[in-house]
């Protein structure tokens, strides 16, 4: 393959049998075996997530940004009060949401590259009562990963609601929904479950369902409206025919096969894969002598790495990774986007492609005057999966 490998933070490389289900001419969406096809994508979304039957799984049309909307604006009146959990661009993102349908946030925000723990979040909930609490699994711009176990586990204790940004860490970072006591976990489909970009994806709690039902003012959103989504996915589900808006017909086809995929390979084997080849990144890139965002690996994400720019370099040094065959993407997070850049490696990610994510940066800072020992990341990082 000559064309350089797409190593961003999402959209990613996607399997060639997604990529034929793209290319399949477009079914009606009430097609016998279109229906099919969705009802088998909603189970398998479950699955994924780790959540059980009585969770109800929503697939719309729109990005990652429609999913936290949908959930917000379903979850949300005027004067709730909601507790975010700040870990970079992405939660901030959630902040605004959440006051544009009239909640009153509090943001425990941590500095770049920092994580919020279960303690801070306890203490931040003792002082007031909050209805919801929101965390970002892995905040994209700072590569940091949160304990949704743990910050879950508080906010339940404290009697709030619990909705997690998965986009950047579904399918891909550990997450037992159920277990877990996660109310809504969303995501996208162009990171980790590996469709192209084009679809936003939730998995809600009977618990989220009855406070949806118990709302006394209607969704502000028309489009997002669980009350007219909410019968399409149960009739899908229900292998019936149904329609309010017309689904992304060829995405959805994609995402089932894409579900399909990751449930042969295994939800502990994607977690596990996840880990090992993320910590291989990073044995390379500590061997090319470049920091990270994250403060401390014990909470960085094993989706994404985001190396510091060594001294001298800057974002003009991509250009020659992508020469040298991956495409990385530069940095996010407003207070230090000049500082660092991104790789991905989630979803269909194998070691071959870390290999060469790697062997092109090394090449990349060589040319733009960094001296890195040919070799050197890739003997880290072999160490590392050896
Ligand atoms: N949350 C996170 C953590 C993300 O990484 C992104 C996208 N990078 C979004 C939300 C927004 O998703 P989209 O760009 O698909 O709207």
């Amino acid at each position: 393959m000559t064309r350089p490998r797409l190593m961003i933070p999402g959209p990613i490389e996607f399997t060639d049998e997604v990529m034929a289900a793209m290319a399949r001419p477009t079914p009606s969406h009430v097609d016998p075996a279109f229906i099919d096809i969705f009802g088998q994508a909603l189970e398998d979304l479950r699955k994924v997530f780790l959540a059980g039957p009585d969770y109800q799984p929503f697939i719309l049309a729109g990005s990652g940004t429609l999913a936290m909307d949908s959930a917000v604006a379903n979850l949300v009146e005027t004067g709730d009060r909601v507790m975010v959990v700040g870990t970079g661009y992405f939660s901030q993102r959630m902040a605004d949401i959440v006051r544009r349908y009239g909640g009153e946030v509090t943001l425990l925000d941590a500095p770049p590259g920092e994580t919020i723990t279960p303690e801070q979040l306890r203490g931040a909930l003792a002082r007031d009562a909050y209805e919801l609490v929101t965390i970002t699994h892995v905040d994209t711009s700072t590569g940091v990963l949160t304990d949704v176990r743990g910050l879950t586990a508080v906010a339940k204790d404290a009697g709030a609601l619990v909705i997690v940004d998965g986009v950047c860490a579904a399918a891909a970072e550990e997450m037992r929904q159920e277990d877990w006591g996660v109310d809504v976990y969303l995501t996208a489909s162009q990171k980790a479950i590996g469709v192209p970009p084009g679809l936003g994806l939730l998995v809600i709690s009977p618990m989220a369902k009855t406070r949806w039902l118990g709302r006394t003012h209607p969704v502000g959103s028309y489009y997002s409206d669980w009350g007219y989504w909410l019968p399409i996915m149960e009739a899908y589900e229900a292998r019936k025919a149904s329609y309010f808006a017309t689904p992304a017909v060829n995405l959805v086809m994609a995402l089932a096969v894409s579900l399909r995929q990751i449930l042969d390979e295994g939800m502990e084997n994607v977690f596990e894969r996840h880990v090992r080849l993320s910590n291989a990144v990073k044995a390379g890139v500590a061997a090319m002598g470049l920091g990270q965002v994250p403060t401390d690996m014990a909470h960085a994400a094993h989706t994404l790495t985001c190396p510091r720019y060594p001294e001298g370099i800057d974002a003009s040094f991509l250009k020659f990774v992508r020469e040298e065959g991956a495409i990385l993407a530069g940095g996010l997070h407003p207070a230090i986007k000049g500082e660092y850049f991104r790789i991905g490696h989630m979803g269909a990610v194998s070691r071959s492609d870390v290999m060469t994510a790697l062997a092109a940066v090394e090449a990349g800072l060589r040319r733009a005057g960094y001296a890195v020992e040919p070799g050197v990341a890739l003997a880290a990082a072999q160490a590392e999966l050896a």
